[in-house]
């Protein structure tokens, strides 16, 4: 049906994209050329369309292996919406419903399989697929594989005989996580270039994140942290707050409920029910803020977030950036801010020393249970078994251990219904530490990898050069540049000397205070930034800030460069702060004179560099290019409002979809600004495609109308 078609009329019919992102097209190239690919995009660089798009194409299915259960539902239905015949099968369907679905694959229903990779324990579904033809095979958030990512699944180590089973099909690994050692162990781990395979294509694109502001606050303890959280969402209001505990996730969700911040926590310790409602909640947008242990919001697809606070110092750089990326995913100015307290260290010590049982501690617990269970199986919780062994005061590496001569066999671990807890057994025959085949040199380097992940960490919070140098060095990207226009390291060091400005700063100057001497004592640094930028964000249109003939008269410039004169300004004494909750700003005697030219005085200026910057990355990413422009060119913005509680009620009615399934929030804003009339209108709208049309065109359209 679609064989003539090329890829490029395929990104819009079926996605409504005009343009691939950066590393997009040649990965689908290289996939429709029959290779194996190992994609590496950070979160949001849009790894699925490489896979989904080439599916639309080749002939035969294309399988797609997630860990994601939650989740596969909802890209599931994402890809029927866009026309795409697709379908999962894991653990949340009845067997009737699994062997239905298997009958319509086999009759080639689908062009996309979603399927979770415990699903291949069972030979049977194995043997089920086999004869298909397989296009590509798939594996999203291959970090999974290897046992030095961050999120190790011993599923996925499965999949290298799944693909034998079923005959080498071609291959696409995809994962955010870049570092060498992650994407070596994929490829080693799939055997790809090995037994027959041509050596794989690697594609390791999108690290930077122009508009992603990193920084790393220095706080004393809770109260200070909690202060700077309450400011952030204060200023910022949407994002995601990470904890590394569940206490601090319980604790951090009740002080902002306590200021009125419409919040939901998120961790391990909750119901599937309760964890459900509380995503339901932050992906419908009828909350803005998350408060969530670390394993929350993978594969959350909010693109409008606009912070993420680290509460805690989480393990790693990859770790880190994975879950810091999840902010500006729409390409919009957003802050990353990881609140650091050495005191914080000793947290992930202890849960690196939890996940990494030392020789001595698996020697000692094996001679433990080989006289706690010598007359028969025990029932004890992990905390009492630990108080057998003196010296070790962390429960989790007791846990881990157990788990470790569960699965070496010397020991058995059941949960009987009623009980309080697991029984262990010894296995017969009983097995000496010798006969456990432990690689206890592998776990030596396990655990000096962890810990060396977490100095790397710690070295990222204390360095005082250019934070997204820093991490994308890291990943192995040595062409990063030295210097970036927007980390809290680079802004601070734009702004330590004081020189003079020149003729053309002058003007600049002039106009920045011609603005604050305009609202004199109304307003705050924020809205007088965006004021001079040219926002038409709600607070700026609110206050009818938009009609004064300073708006956007910076623009060029950018809010970076904007915010860092403003402050220059500040310290130079010609603009004055006044106290209290919200600060306003008024021009002093010498500010007035200065904007009149009646004096010129030394200032720090912001580098020029900043507002180069701002306008290339603006130019550079084609999704901050359509951004911006959409920013820039004026949008209805009680038109958006309509259109964004219209899809709030259809999210309901849809059976609470997230709202990006309708539209994205970009989406929105160009129909609010194009106003389209008829369906060819509706296609020139971004994120607007055939299927999207004929879905909800319709309904749009008559919105559009009665506005
Ligand atoms: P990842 O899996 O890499 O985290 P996704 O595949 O979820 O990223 O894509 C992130 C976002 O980018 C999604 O909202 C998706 O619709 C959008 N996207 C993907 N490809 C394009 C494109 N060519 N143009 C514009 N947006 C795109």
């Amino acid at each position: 049906m679609t064989a003539a078609a090329t890829p490029h009329d395929l990104l819009h019919k079926h996605f409504g994209f005009r343009e691939f992102l950066e590393g997009q097209e040649p990965v689908v190239s290289a996939i429709l050329g029959g290779q194996d690919v190992v994609v590496i995009m950070p979160t949001g660089g849009g790894k699925s369309l490489c896979f989904q798009l080439p599916a639309l194409i080749l002939d035969g299915i294309t399988v797609v292996v997630s860990p994601l259960i939650a989740l596969m539902k909802d890209q599931v239905d994402g890809l029927v919406e866009k026309k795409i015949p697709a379908t999962f099968i894991n653990s949340s369907l009845d067997p009737s419903e699994v062997s239905e679905r298997i009958r319509d694959i086999k009759t080639g229903k689908y062009r996309l399989l979603y399927v979770a990779p415990e699903r291949f324990k069972s030979e049977r579904f194995v043997r089920e697929l086999a004869p298909l033809s397989i296009a590509l095979f798939a594996i999203d958030e291959a970090h999974c594989i290897s046992q030095w990512g961050h999120d190790f699944r011993p599923d996925y180590l499965r999949l290298k005989h799944v693909l034998k089973d079923l005959g080498h099909p071609p291959v696409a690994a995809l994962t955010a996580t870049a570092t060498p050692e992650v994407r070596d162990d994929i490829i080693a781990q799939l055997s790809l270039g090995q037994a027959g395979r041509k050596p794989p294509q690697v594609f390791v694109s999108g690290f930077a994140r122009h508009n992603l502001t990193l920084a790393v606050t220095r706080v004393q303890g809770q109260k200070d942290k909690l202060t700077r959280i309450g400011e952030m969402v204060r200023e910022f209001k949407t994002g995601i707050i990470y904890c590394s505990t569940r206490k601090n996730v319980e604790r951090v969700a009740d002080d902002l409920s306590a200021m009125n911040v419409k919040t939901v926590a998120y961790h391990a310790g909750m119901t599937d029910e309760q964890r459900k409602r509380s995503q339901d909640k932050f992906m419908g947008g009828n909350c803005s803020v998350a408060v969530a242990t670390n394993a929350f919001g993978m594969g959350i697809d909010r693109s409008d977030l606009r912070f993420v606070i680290h509460h805690d110092i989480p393990g790693s750089i990859e770790a880190y950036y994975q879950e810091a990326g999840r902010a500006g995913r729409d390409g919009e100015p957003s802050r990353c801010e990881l609140l650091f307290n050495y005191a914080d260290v000793r947290t992930q010590e202890f849960f690196i020393e939890g996940a990494n049982p030392t020789r001595e501690i698996i020697a000692g617990l094996h001679a433990t249970l080989l006289r706690l269970c010598k007359n028969g199986p025990i029932e004890m919780p992990i905390a009492e078994i630990a108080e057998h062994m003196p010296g070790t005061s962390n429960d989790m590496v007791i846990g881990s251990t157990l788990f470790l001569l569960q699965r070496s066999g010397f020991i058995g671990r059941d949960y009987m219904q009623g009980s309080r807890t697991y029984t262990t057994s010894l296995v017969e025959p009983v097995k000496s530490l010798a006969d456990l085949k432990i690689d206890f040199e592998k776990l030596d380097a396990k655990r000096k990898r962890d810990f060396g992940k977490l100095q790397r960490t710690i070295q990222y919070a204390d360095n005082q050069g250019c934070r997204h140098q820093f991490i994308l060095r890291y990943f192995g990207d040595t062409d990063a540049t030295e210097s970036c226009p927007i980390c809290d390291n680079c802004l601070a060091r734009a702004q330590t000397t004081a020189r003079m400005p020149s003729e053309e700063e002058i003007v600049i100057i002039q106009k920045a205070l011609s603005c604050v001497a305009r609202v004199n004592g109304r307003f705050g640094r924020s809205r007088i930034a965006q004021t001079l930028v040219g926002s038409r964000s709600k607070e700026v249109l609110d206050a009818k800030l938009d009609e004064l003939p300073t708006h956007g008269m910076l623009s060029d410039l950018g809010p970076d460069y904007v915010w860092s004169l403003l402050n220059a300004l500040i310290q130079a004494g010609c603009i004055e702060v006044s106290s209290g909750e919200y600060p306003t700003l008024a021009l002093t005697e010498l500010g007035g004179e200065v904007m009149r030219r009646k004096k010129n005085i030394p200032l720090v200026m912001p580098s020029r560099e900043m507002a180069k910057k701002a306008k290339s990355s603006r130019s550079k990413s084609s999704r901050a290019t359509s951004s911006s422009q959409v920013d820039e060119e004026p949008y209805d913005e009680k038109l958006f409002e309509v259109l964004k509680k219209w899809r709030r009620d259809k999210a309901t009615a849809l059976g609470n979809v997230p709202a990006y399934v309708i539209y994205p929030d970009r989406t929105l804003k160009d129909l609010s600004a194009k106003k389209p009339k008829t369906d060819a209108d509706l296609l020139e709208v971004r994120g607007i495609g055939e299927a999207k049309a004929a879905k909800f065109g319709a309904e749009t359209l008559e919105i559009i109308r009665k506005f």
